[in-house]
């Protein structure tokens, strides 16, 4: 009956199988990057569904020539009665729905149930894979009442709770400045996840203001969360572990239903987590933990690496049952001894060896650019000339420190043609501001554009309602004239007159724009929408998160001078019609082929064939942050680990001498990470001098130095063209030629002329953007 199972199972090694065949009771498995853990877990799912507990219950039995021909055939697919199967080998098997499998990112359960589904087919969809978050909220949107919440409770993202944080201050009458938003959203979060109720972390903070402070500040968060029938992210996993001691019954009840229960990445629970799965657990006692103590790399968020380490005492582990594995099947030996050598300089640490018997491979290529431009457009050339060579772009993966570094990277794809994704942060082309602005710019382009004018008409709020806008639809598509002329003549039409004078306000804003369109460059026309529109005050009120926006709208700039450097005959439409390419590849289907981008926390777990790693500079990574403690830098190593250990057969290290980032230029030395590597297994790159010559010989830092210069310009011109104009004066414009001055409306810094020109009539100009000349 053994060989029989252990055929099925034959690609795995006798360790994996042990670990696949040990269904019952606790189970740890320890062992290092690509080791096969996960591949384990997805196997052990299989064994519990096709053949149950067979292996450890009747495994003294040999079976009869006939029931290994069955077993063969089940196994290979030719015959799919698992019944009769059942029947033929005695066991009892797992029903699926009584097996959980959690992980750590959407993605990862995502992969998880792909995985079982291949193995499975159609069976395999009823096992739970999902991540702690999910698994929670399902359990609560069922049982929640239990708790004083009703079944539609809300779930608060961060910006949200800081809305809600924010509120509660200013109740309080507390200072942000003297109690940062962020810092007390990770106190609090801290506490949550080490299971801190508000009174127990008040009882921890007397004699400590700052400390007393926060308590009170988490104490009336908590009421209005509650309050609003609401719940943050913590809370989920914290309401779930409540819901538990608090209803013997209800925790009954799940118990019975996951009677087998499996966490990967179990290095990165935290104390709640871990409160949850014993919780969970304690009935049965088929828990099976996967991690690795190298890769833990949520420290920060409370994970806690105790409980791998007590999970045998815990759990009352026998020896057997903890498995340690020691082979790795995903990388070449030399990317493997790099990442060995780099997390031996760790202390405090289960020492272990990774081996692979899958060959040297290429050398390990460590590569030195001069800014952060170039960088990313070595990655881009390597990765064209790698698909030149037969590889898919999926193959490759660039990984980060900080989403920040994602914006050179991303316009690197975009310039090279190479499609990509952008997970766990938004693509810039999809955040809010930028497609408001891409808006506004596509309905100056063009007037009768409805879709995008619905996106802006009320953005910032103009008090123009959905009600309105269906009103104006109606009649643009009975007359047949666009959009902004029927909002200029909404007086004329009874059911717009009430609304008359924000359409009509908006429509001349969109003229006259339009008409600056024909006369500016695109960062004047950029600025003056930003202005014009209100878009630029309305984030600015919007506090430091509004300033971020704006500064992604600056940052579109960049996009346009660049467009209007390369292109023969720049235009608003023509930059549209680029922009709009860049867009498509958004749409991008998740199962086409494209290189993923993702910061190196968000890659944990996943594999590709090529792997870079970029902005490796002391600073960057490690952070600046984390230089100043030796027990930070350990964490930031485990994380150099993790993202060392993604690539199977080449892996790019790359750093560059100067890095333009939040807006600042950096110059870091290279990555003690990079020092630590054993220097036989890599290949060092290092540009020749003649490429580090002056700046100039640069054309991506000019860019950066245009948009300031750019910027320093127009400051200054601004304030010089505060020539005052007079009603009557007389006036020569750049295109609509001579007119004479009949309004003078000022405005925010700007001053609105009207003016009557002799063959084109009356326009309303902005006097600081088109300048027109007194004569
Ligand atoms: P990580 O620590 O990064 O999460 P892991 O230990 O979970 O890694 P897996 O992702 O399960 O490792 O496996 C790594 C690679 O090795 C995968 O491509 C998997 O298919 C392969 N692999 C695992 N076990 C074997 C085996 N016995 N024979 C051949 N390939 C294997
Ligand atoms: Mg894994």
């Amino acid at each position: 009956k053994k060989k029989a199972l252990e055929r099925f199972f034959s690609r795995m090694n006798p360790m994996q199988q042990k670990a696949v065949f040990h269904i019952n009771g606790p189970l740890l498995i320890l062992a290092g990057a690509g080791s096969g853990k996960t591949t384990v877990l997805i196997n052990r799912i299989a064994n519990m569904i096709h053949f149950g507990d067979a292996y450890e219950t009747s495994y003294q039995q040999e079976f009869t020539p006939e029931e290994a021909q069955f077993i063969a055939d089940y196994a290979e697919g030719r015959n799919d009665d698992g019944a009769q199967l059942a029947q033929v080998i005695g066991f009892r098997p797992v029903r699926p729905w009584n097996i959980l499998a959690i992980t750590f990112t959407n993605k990862a359960a995502g992969e998880l149930k792909d995985r079982i589904a291949n193995i499975l087919g159609e069976e395999g969809k009823g096992i739970t894979a999902a991540t702690f978050h999910s698994a929670c909220v399902r359990i609560l949107r069922r049982e929640c009442t239990h708790i004083g919440f009703t079944q539609s409770f809300a779930i608060y993202d961060t910006d949200d709770s800081k809305r809600v944080i924010k509120s509660v201050m200013r109740a309080m009458d507390l200072d942000e400045k003297m109690f940062p938003i962020r810092s007390i959203m990770t106190e609090i979060s801290n506490a949550k996840d080490s299971m801190i109720g508000p009174d127990e972390f008040a009882s921890e903070a007397v004699g400590d203001y700052r400390k007393d402070t926060i308590a009170r500040i988490y104490k009336r968060y908590q009421a209005e969360l509650r309050a609003s029938n609401a719940m943050d992210f913590d809370d989920i996993i914290c309401h779930t572990v409540d819901l538990f001691e608090k209803q013997p019954d209800v925790l009954d009840h799940y118990q019975n239903l996951y009677k087998y229960i499996m966490v990967d990445e179990y290095q990165d629970t935290n104390k709640v987590q871990f409160r949850l799965v014993s919780l969970l657990s304690q009935k049965y006692g088929n828990i099976c933990v996967v991690g690795d103590d190298d890769q833990s790399i949520y420290r920060f968020r409370g994970a806690t690496i105790e409980n791998i380490l007590n999970f045998e005492e815990e759990f009352g582990c026998r020896p057997e049952d903890v498995i340690k594995l020691e082979q790795n099947y995903r990388s070449t030996q030399n990317i493997l001894t790099c990442a060995n050598k780099l997390i031996s300089h760790n202390v405090g640490r289960k020492g272990k060896n990774l081996w692979t018997d899958s060959g040297d491979g290429e050398k390990v290529i460590v590569h030195k650019s001069m800014t952060e431009r170039e960088e990313a457009s070595y990655i881009a050339k390597i990765i064209t000339e790698n698909t030149e060579k037969g590889r898919r772009y999926g193959d490759h993966a660039i990984l980060y420190r900080m989403n920040a570094q994602s914006n050179a990277l991303e316009q690197a794809m975009i310039k090279a043609s190479i499609p990509y994704k952008i997970f766990g942060g938004l693509k810039f082309y999809d955040r809010k501001e930028v497609k408001d602005i891409l808006a506004y710019l596509e309905v100056i382009n063009n007037h009768s554009d409805m879709f995008r004018l619905r996106r802006i008409i009320n953005e910032p709020k103009r008090g123009i309602g959905d009600a309105t806008v269906r009103v104006i639809d109606q009649i643009v598509s009975d007359l047949g004239e666009d959009a902004i002329y029927i909002m200029e003549h909404s007086p004329e039409y009874v059911p717009l007159a009430k609304k008359s004078k924000a359409l009509t306000e908006f429509a001349f804003m969109i003229d006259d724009l339009t008409d600056l369109a024909d006369i500016s460059t695109l960062p004047e026309l950029l600025d003056a929408v930003v202005d014009k529109t209100g878009y630029g005050s309305y984030l600015l009120q919007q506090g430091l998160e509004g300033e971020a926006r704006l500064e992604n709208i600056e940052e579109l700039k960049s996009t346009m001078a660049k467009y209007e450097e390369e292109a023969e005959e720049p235009s608003l439409e023509g930059f549209l019609e680029e922009v709009a390419l860049y867009t498509d590849i958004d749409t991008l289907d998740e199962n086409g082929d494209y290189v993923a981008l993702m910061t190196m926390h968000a890659a944990k777990g996943l594999e590709f064939p090529v792997v870079f790693v970029a902005g490796l500079e002391d600073n960057v990574f490690p952070s600046s942050r984390s230089m100043e403690s030796d027990i930070e830098i350990e964490e930031e190593r485990r994380l150099a680990y993790v993202a060392l250990t993604r690539a199977k057969e080449e892996l790019h290290l790359v750093y560059a001498g100067e890095r333009m980032i939040f807006g600042n230029v950096q110059r870091n030395r290279e990555s003690m990470f990079l020092r630590e590597l054993p220097k036989e297994n890599i290949e060092e790159q290092v540009p020749k001098l003649s490429e580090g010559a002056a700046p100039t010989a640069n054309p991506n830092l000019s860019l950066g130095k245009q948009i300031a210069m750019y910027n320093a310009a127009k400051r200054s011109e601004t304030s010089a063209s505060s020539e005052s104009y007079n009603v009557g004066d007389r006036v020569m414009h750049k295109k609509f030629g001579e007119g004479t001055v009949v309004g003078v409306t000022p405005m925010a810094g700007d001053t609105m002329l009207e003016i009557a020109f002799d063959k084109v009539g009356t326009k309303k100009i902005f006097a600081n953007f088109a300048k027109p000349k007194k004569i």
